[in-house]
């Protein structure tokens, strides 16, 4: 089986005062069909500058990716700025801790997934509509069709959170890139939203990548996970691997951390 992310040897560097400053070194991870790997690690240790050099959204001139990141077989190091904004629309998508960085809040939200829908699906404004309100509907959004015209503040944070997953699916990308979507929300609404992103998978066949500081929600979602440390990556494997026999200390100590 060919992986859907095949991530080899990445290096990320940042030019810090006139210098160049490694802080992910030599990381190397696939993301098989349909399964969902993990990349967990504190504050710092490198999880974002990972998921932001795949998606090709680290600031030009100021970062350095080296290495390779395939995305079914096709280099995306190798793309242009206008190859990499397709690939972003249509075969990956991404989602943050704070959808209020990702929604614009001038448009309302029905607008804003329509846009996805017209531009990289080919739709009329009307199947847009409605294909939004199923997309809405999917993600459980209550009364999805009166919600179309409202704006990103009229949501509460885990409603939000729904809409940027529904947003991030209308473009039916193989894999979703996932950073810390539930870390902004309690704890009742972040097992929702865990819950609603494992039946999506299930139902869309989707890959995930998804990244965390808590191994409470890695034993949750993860068949697979990666564990980072300042930089580095220490352990890879089964999650019930690396829960069972995490050999790391600084895994041990994560796991320790799990109540
Ligand atoms: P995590 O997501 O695991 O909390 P990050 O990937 O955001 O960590 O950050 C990893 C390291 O890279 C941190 O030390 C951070 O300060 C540094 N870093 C992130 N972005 C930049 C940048 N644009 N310029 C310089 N250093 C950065
Ligand atoms: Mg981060």
């Amino acid at each position: 089986m060919t992986p859907v992310l095949s991530v080899r040897n990445l290096t990320t560097s940042f030019l810090v005062d006139g210098a160049w400053k490694d802080v992910v070194r030599n990381i190397s991870f696939d993301v098989m069909p349909g399964e969902t790997l993990a990349i967990v690690g504190e504050s710092g240790s490198g999880k974002s500058v990972t998921s932001l050099s795949a998606m090709g959204l680290l600031p030009k001139g100021q970062s350095r990716v080296e290495g390779e990141i395939l995305l079914n077989g096709r280099d995306l190091l190798q793309l242009s700025e206008r190859e990499m904004r397709g690939v972003r629309g249509n075969e990956m998508a991404m989602i943050f801790q704070e959808p209020m960085t990702s929604l614009n809040p001038i448009f309302t939200i029905g607008r804003q997934i329509s846009e996805v829908l017209t531009r990289h699906r080919g739709m009329t404004a009307a199947e847009a509509r409605a294909e939004t309100i199923r997309t809405l509907e999917k993600v459980r959004i209550p009364n999805a069709a009166s919600r179309f015209d409202e704006y990103p503040h009229q949501f509460s944070g885990g409603m939000r959170q729904r809409v940027m997953i529904a947003m991030a699916l209308a473009a039916r990308p193989k894999l979703l890139i996932a950073d810390e979507p539930t870390t902004a929300l309690d704890v009742t609404i972040q097992g929702q939203i865990l819950d609603l992103i494992k039946q999506l998978q299930e139902e869309e066949g989707m890959s995930v990548l998804f990244i965390t500081h808590d191994m409470g929600v890695v034993a949750e979602i993860a068949d697979r996970t990666v564990v980072m440390f300042r930089g580095d990556q220490i352990e890879t494997g089964p999650t019930t691997d690396i829960f069972r026999n995490g050999q790391e200390p600084y895994t041990r100590a994560l796991l320790a951390s799990v109540p």
